[in-house]
């Protein structure tokens, strides 16, 4: 009988519980756990099938270990926000239940993200037999698997990878950010970094860019930014000269950020506002719109993918590897926009491959680490298809 809990009941937990729902001979139980039970229940009353919710405060290990006593799961997966890794980490280790998440984990004071916190706990979880599967989203998640589906298929050898991430969805909102907003703000206005021939080159902020012709949306303004799927790529493709990340920005998106971050709204130290003390980014989270939010009016397609060059059979080839997301259909179909869907369909995928055995291991795992065929084929079957265009 396995019984998953999910903590985080946001845009990308939503579409978790809704997607594990689709699934009950594998998720037969799904409790939801979160900061604020109405989010929770709000979206079990989406649900054509019952699920279990509760509260917690996901930033203390000992809640996190009460509410795993209580409800027995097989398997946590965390959508709360990446502040909460270690704590849930900690909570899995002193249960001994096995763990998922989407991001790694960053210090809330520190713009900093890196996989070193959460790769410290190899020999933890070896020790204590569970596994923890670290950034099954889309990118990083999906992102990674295509690469190691490609190192295993369509080619004998890797030379570069860049991952490009196109969203040409329209909300309607003069300014708004389609996952959690300081999360995506702090990433944004972070300085670029690439992997070439074994260093790290770092970049000023959305400083280089390029325009890529997306199958489905056209060509698209896209920028280098730093992105944690390239730290693990970096460490498990074998002989690879060059990885970056791109994403796209709209110019509207641009000169909202811009202007945000010149009268200091961006910042993320704490400054003192009539006897408190506020940290400007997360007071601006709470006037922007929830991600969660965005579904109803989102619409357009988001293009995500990896332009691979290498050597095949003696011969250079060079593809991409892609899905196109449409925001509408994702909405009709469990209540949320594409960057929510994107996020939450691979990690419900990791999830069903862990819970029935095919993904398993002792230890902390990146997803590249594990046969990629199986998760194609979830793809395929749960709402992303992938293509591979030759170039
Ligand atoms: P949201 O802000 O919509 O949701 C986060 C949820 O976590 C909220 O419900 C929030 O509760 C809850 N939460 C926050 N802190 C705590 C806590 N201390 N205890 C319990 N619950 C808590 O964010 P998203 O759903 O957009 O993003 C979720 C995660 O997914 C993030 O880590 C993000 O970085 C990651 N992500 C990964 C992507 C990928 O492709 N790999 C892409 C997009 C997102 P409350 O509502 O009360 O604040």
């Amino acid at each position: 009988m396995n019984k998953v809990l999910i903590i985080g009941a946001g845009g990308v937990g939503g579409v978790v519980v809704h997607k594990c729902a689709q699934v009950p001979e594998v998720f037969n139980e799904i409790v939801l756990a979160s900061r604020t039970l109405a989010k929770c229940a709000k979206i079990k009353s989406e649900l054509s099938r019952p699920i279990e919710i509760a509260q917690v405060d996901a930033d203390k290990t000992s809640e996190v270990v009460e509410l795993i006593k209580r409800y027995q799961p097989t398997l946590l997966i965390n959508t709360a926000l990446p502040y909460q890794d270690l704590t849930i980490m900690d909570a899995c280790l002193a249960t001994g239940i096995d763990y998922l998440d989407t991001a790694n984990y960053e210090p809330p004071d520190e713009a900093r993200f890196c996989y070193k916190w959460q790769w410290d706990y190899q020999e933890r979880f070896r020790e204590r037999g569970i596994m923890a599967l670290l950034g099954c989203g889309f990118d990083p998640g999906v992102t990674n698997i295509f690469c190691a589906y490609a190192q295993k298929m369509l080619f004998d050898e890797i030379q570069t990878i860049d991952i490009l991430d196109a969203n040409a969805g329209d909300h309607g909102h003069p300014f708004a950010t389609n996952f959690n907003p300081e999360i995506n703000i702090r990433e944004v206005t972070a300085p670029g970094r690439y992997f070439e021939n074994g260093n790290w080159v770092e970049t000023k902020p959305l400083s280089i860019h390029q325009t890529f012709d997306f199958p489905a949306i056209g060509p698209k303004k896209a920028y280098l930014m730093y992105h944690e799927e390239l730290e693990s790529l970096a460490k498990n493709i074998k002989g690879l000269q060059r990885a970056r990340f791109w994403m796209t920005f709209s110019d509207n998106y641009l000169k909202h950020l811009e202007v945000l971050g010149n009268v200091g709204m961006t910042r993320i130290d704490p400054v003192e506002f009539e006897g408190h003390q506020i940290v400007p980014l997360q007071f601006l989270k709470a006037l922007l719109p929830e991600p969660s939010s965005l579904g109803p009016v989102t619409k357009g397609k988001t293009c995500i993918g990896c332009l691979i060059d290498g050597i095949k059979d003696g011969r250079p080839r060079k593809i991409f590897i892609y899905n196109v997301c449409d925001h509408q259909e994702c909405y009709r179909e469990v209540g949320s926009q594409a960057i929510s869907y994107t996020t939450g369909v691979p990690a419900m995928i990791g999830a069903m491959l862990m819970l029935n055995g095919v993904w398993r291991g002792k230890g902390v795992f990146n997803v590249e680490e594990l046969d990629p065929t199986p998760f194609m084929e979830k793809l395929m079957i749960h709402g992303l298809p992938w293509q591979v265009l030759e170039l």
